[in-house]
């Protein structure tokens, strides 16, 4: 039996009702798999929100969930991030972690960013300011601006100023920036943490077209170094990252491909329709 089959088929109906969950066979080649949700189920008020939904994400892999309002995309993102604890099912994050054991602050720490849909930065300070928060994590304000940053702390501020294209803004309060430079920063400041999954939640909702195309690339970029989920809207913008597109419905994956065999996949057309 080999790592893909049991990835498709699912642990469960391979290895039978007694297997604990999917992470990989020792020594077997799906180490490259970060994400591993299995069999999750959540109910507020006996209302399914998420319906035995399974998933699972590569190293490196750029995924874009779509699917109607109500589908519980953002309650897959509360349950990754802790936030919201599953009545059934299991979620490792890589090999070793037990993402349902974990308190949100250490999953943020074990390594999973959440980007909200609404900006949330330090309006009163400057850009650099902001990302010298992030980076100096749980620090306070005060002691952040008035501490000196160590070299690996400058790179990986630059790194970030590189990667969001705000060299030029550095010096910029916050609050003066646009609504698409303000989401920016924010992916920013989660960079400068160094995630290794970024969760994304609508993140062009409001932009200009141009702003909706410079976070495409700022996304693309991040591919291959992070892994990114994406809950998104926007098909054209979805079209223009996507190489993989998972389709939620009713708390459960109704489809998985690319764009193009999502969209002509006739479950996702009438789902779609009937919005
Ligand atoms: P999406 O993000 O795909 O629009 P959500 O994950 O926000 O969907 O919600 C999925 C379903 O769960 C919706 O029907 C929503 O009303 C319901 N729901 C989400 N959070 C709660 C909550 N805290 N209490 C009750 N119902 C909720
Ligand atoms: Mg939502």
């Amino acid at each position: 039996m080999n790592a893909s089959a049991v990835l498709r088929n699912g642990w469960q109906k391979v290895f039978g009702a007694g297997a604990r969950s999917a992470r990989p066979i020792p020594g077997d080649a799906s180490h490259g798999t970060i994400l591993y949700l299995e069999d999750i189920s959540v109910s507020f008020d006996g209302f399914k929100a998420l319906n035995a939904l399974t998933l699972y994400i590569d190293a490196g892999e750029l995924r874009c969930i779509i699917g109607p309002n109500g589908a519980g995309k953002t309650t897959l993102m509360d349950v990754i991030t802790g936030k919201t604890r599953p009545d059934a099912g299991s979620a490792w994050f890589g090999q070793t972690t037990d993402l349902l054991t974990l308190t949100e602050p250490q999953i943020a720490e074990a390594g999973i960013g959440r980007k909200f849909q609404k900006p949330t930065v330090f309006e009163q300070h400057s850009v650099l300011e902001n990302l010298a928060l992030a980076v100096a994590g749980n620090k306070t304000i005060w002691t952040t601006l008035v501490s000196p940053l160590s070299r690996v702390q400058h790179e990986r501020i630059e790194a970030a100023l590189e990667t969001i294209h705000l060299q030029d803004r550095r010096d910029m309060r916050a609050g003066m920036l646009s609504h698409g430079q303000k989401q920016w920063l924010e992916i920013g400041m989660l960079l400068a943490q160094q995630p290794q999954l970024l969760l994304v939640d609508e993140p062009v909702a409001g932009m200009t077209p141009q702003e909706v195309e410079r976070t495409a690339e700022l996304l693309l970029s991040l591919a291959g170094k992070h892994s990114v989920m994406v809950v998104e809207h926007d098909m054209d913008f979805v079209r223009s990252i996507a190489r993989k597109v998972t389709v939620l419905h009713e708390g459960h994956v109704l489809a998985e491909g690319t764009i193009d065999e999502v969209q002509s996949d006739p479950r996702v057309v009438e789902v779609y329709l009937g919005e």
